[in-house]
């Protein structure tokens, strides 16, 4: 089997809204083949960037596009065709982008791999350790404690047991946050699971003091309080806090979670499989793993990100959580042909050949974009 064309597919709504919510647009990654498997992956980084990653041309051995460095190979190689597309791509790549575009071609492979053996991924990732996975609804802070608090009482009412929120307004002052946490704990009751995402505009002083002022509202992590960057203050941070401490989101690599976890102390890793790909991922967990932090996926895109995520959360023995944005964009919710649901809290494990992801050509056709 050769791979015949890797294309870069482009999907907007009609308006984006000034607000960090990935949901607006998403890029995906078709990889045909000569034997008339095709595979599909997704790309959550700034989407026309990837797409020219993928299409650019040769300049040189070490700059060049990565349909160009595909075409002709075997899909099933997926490994050495990580190696390959790292290698051909060194002057301009190693983190960031590069590694978000490799991210939608290698679940691509992926997918293409269980297709053509008619397994579901996640046995050729060495099996799984669960059939279902615990699935938080996640949101984005809603404008006043109440409508926020509305969200929950939503989410519980679907049957959600846990729930996140995240960015702004969230994180100005500790009046209002307090109003928004009490809300929500009334909301949820004693047991229900609450998360909070701060959207990384805290230093470490106002997340202890924060933290400390949130003992009483139990949260179950609070996830990116500072900046990415401010490893010495992550560490300071999970020295201090009874809170376990959450982040990963903008890592692409298992050397920038090893930074997190090591120099920073997180608790909590979070991949985004359409940023890091399968093949990275399961290197993150098992580092995760040997240092006893929890991992779960970052997943603010579409259902093939769901696939993608379940599949690898079912694969790796220190799984804590499916993240699913329950945010109402068109793309996320009609992206699969089959849309995936949570039942009393739970998402199932995909049981078909591949990633278990099949596109809704309708919802690509809507929204896909020609040109700029
Ligand atoms: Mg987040």
């Amino acid at each position: 089997m050769k791979i015949t064309d890797v294309a870069a597919l482009y999907l907007r709504l009609p308006t984006i809204k000034a607000r960090t919510d990935s949901s607006q647009d998403t890029l995906l990654v078709r990889v045909d083949t000569d034997a008339g498997v095709t595979g599909w992956g997704e790309v959550d980084g700034c989407p026309w960037v990837a797409k020219a990653i993928i299409d650019a041309p040769m300049s040189h051995t070490l700059v060049t596009g990565l349909r160009n460095l595909l075409v002709g190979e075997d899909p099933m190689d997926v490994e050495r065709l990580w190696t390959k597309m790292y290698e051909g791509t060194l002057y301009y790549g190693r983190e960031g982008a590069v590694i978000q575009a490799m991210a939608g071609v290698d679940l691509a492979l992926w997918d293409i791999k269980g297709k053509a053996l008619d397994q579901p991924v996640w046995r050729l990732l060495g099996g799984r350790y669960r059939d279902r996975l615990r699935v938080y609804s996640s949101n984005m802070f809603q404008f006043t404690a109440e409508e926020t608090a509305d969200r929950l009482r939503k989410a519980k009412d679907e049957g959600f047991t846990a729930v996140k929120f995240g960015w702004e307004p969230f994180g100005r002052d500790a009046a209002t946050d307090c109003a928004y946490l009490e809300a929500l704990r009334k909301a949820g009751g004693d047991d229900y699971d609450i998360m909070v995402d701060v959207g990384l505009i805290w230093d470490a002083p106002t997340t202890i003091q924060r933290a400390r002022l949130f003992e009483p509202y139990d949260l179950t992590w609070i996830e990116e309080p500072m900046h990415p960057d401010n490893l010495a203050g992550y560490k300071k941070v999970s020295d201090n806090i009874v809170q376990r401490l959450a982040a990963g989101e903008e890592e692409c690599t298992q050397r920038g979670f090893a930074r997190l976890i090591e120099e920073g102390g997180i608790g909590l890793a979070q991949i985004d499989l359409t940023r890091c790909g399968l093949t990275q991922a399961m290197k993150i967990a098992d580092h995760a793993a040997q240092k006893g932090v929890m991992v779960a996926n970052h997943n603010f895109t579409t259902d093939l990100n769901t696939a993608a995520s379940l599949t690898f959360l079912a694969a790796v023995p220190n799984a804590l959580m499916l993240e699913y944005c329950v945010e109402p964009s068109e793309i996320s919710r009609n992206l699969a042909r089959k849309p995936f649901r949570q039942h009393d809290g739970y998402m199932a494990v995909p049981e078909e050949p591949g990633l278990g992801f099949e596109p809704n050509f309708e919802t690509i056709e809507t929204y896909l974009v020609e040109a700029l």
